[in-house]
């Protein structure tokens, strides 16, 4: 009997030898797995003729908990994004990103610990938007311009940006409840709200409330252009970061590459009955099927998916263990190396089989 079932959606591109690599690290963590392998992206699309097949989305809503790999977008009209598609079919509200700088992962940057968390379904990504030209927008616009407030040009395209109290109120007590399962010091709220007054806020009035019920955790906010400045000169004032869709967009990616980049940068999208952990990077094609990409990123969204199992010390092994096999830069993918030589890396699983014998030794 394993202590978890979880789907395991290898996906496209590299994706099936980087899900290979971490689901042989993940069962060799301490902790026991039946995988449900299920498909999604272009693999599904020549399966099962649909990108994001229904029993895939219903695996995970059975399990709970899914592990994916990128998948290819198609390039092409009509295909819905899978990643959209699945964070708004499982209602996964909460887009998590650490970014942890690693001894032996090149960065202009040093000693950064952070937790970026992002609203995942609403603000300026709620699809809400009129093209202009369209009747529509052009109903729209007339309607604003009835209320008298400021005049929008006729031939304006419109997005809406849509804030709620009640998902503000769970993305901000995503963070707090983060931070406090973590041992996390602190959570800085990231608005625009001296601009956007209505939509951020609301949304900074929302995290004001929820942070007092976290009075362990010191809490305070910073508007988010000051924030990159702040992040590029004294990052480590800062711990865990939560904030709207869009700026959750930016800041992460901005994180990301402030501790290295892709091949390293795991995250998790969680929702109330579901939660889906998975590398940022994509499916990287020209590298598939070629035993040279970096399963780190993968491996250390495995250890995330741990973290929200409530098997800490099993996660902790884990990244300690990519840590270790990274420092000694020894058994380790192209891309880690400073001379990028692929003739004396080691391919995808030859890494995984470092990691793995550090977590047996
Ligand atoms: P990409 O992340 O696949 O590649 C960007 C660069 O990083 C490339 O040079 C690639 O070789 C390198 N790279 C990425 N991951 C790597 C790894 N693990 N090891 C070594 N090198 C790695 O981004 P892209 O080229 O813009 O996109 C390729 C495909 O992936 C597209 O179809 C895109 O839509 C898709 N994509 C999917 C996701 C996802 O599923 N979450 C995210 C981003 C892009």
């Amino acid at each position: 009997m394993s202590d978890y079932q979880v789907t395991l959606i290898p996906g496209d591109g590299i994706g099936p030898e980087v899900a290979a690599a971490t689901r042989r690290v993940l069962d060799a963590s301490g902790i026991t797995f039946e995988w449900e392998e299920r498909d999604a992206g272009m693999t599904a699309l020549e399966r099962d003729g649909d990108v994001l097949p229904e029993k895939t989305l219903a695996s995970v809503r059975r399990n709970g908990v899914g592990l994916k790999g990128p998948i290819t977008t198609p390039i092409g009209g009509g295909f819905r994004s899978v990643n959209v598609g699945l964070r708004q079919a499982l209602g996964l509200y909460a887009n998590l990103r650490p970014g942890r700088t690693m001894a032996g992962v090149r960065s202009v940057f040093d000693d950064i610990d952070l937790v970026v968390v992002r609203e995942n379904l609403e603000g300026m990504y709620s699809g809400v938007e009129f093209d202009a030209g369209t009747p529509e927008a052009a109903d729209v616009i007339a309607r604003i311009n009835e209320r008298g407030t400021k005049p929008v040009a006729l031939e304006a395209a419109i997005s809406i940006k849509v804030i709620t109290p009640e998902n503000s109120r769970r993305i901000v007590r995503y963070a707090f409840e983060y931070a406090r399962a973590n041992n996390r010091k602190l959570v800085t709220a990231v608005h625009k709200a001296n601009i956007m007054k209505f939509t951020d806020g609301l949304f900074l009035r929302m995290a004001q409330e929820v942070a007092a019920e976290y009075p362990e955790i010191e809490f305070n906010d910073r508007i988010v252009d000051n924030m990159c400045m702040q992040l590029m000169q004294r990052a480590q004032d800062y711990d865990v970061l939560v904030m709207p869709n869009l700026y959750g967009d930016i800041i992460s990616d901005l994180v990301a590459g402030m501790v290295g980049g892709l091949g390293v940068a795991p995250s998790g999208n969680i929702g109330p009955d579901a939660a889906v952990f998975e590398p940022i990077h994509g499916s990287a094609p020209s590298h598939a099927g070629k035993d040279e990409a970096n399963p780190t990123a993968m491996i250390l969204s495995g250890a995330l998916m741990l973290r929200h199992l409530g098997e800490r010390s099993a996660a902790e092994r884990v990244e300690r263990a990519v840590g270790e096999v990274i420092r000694a830069g020894e058994r380790v993918t192209y891309d880690l190396r400073p001379d990028r030589d692929p003739a004396k890396a080691v391919g995808t699983s030859g890494m995984a089989d470092a990691i793995i014998e550090r977590l047996a030794g």
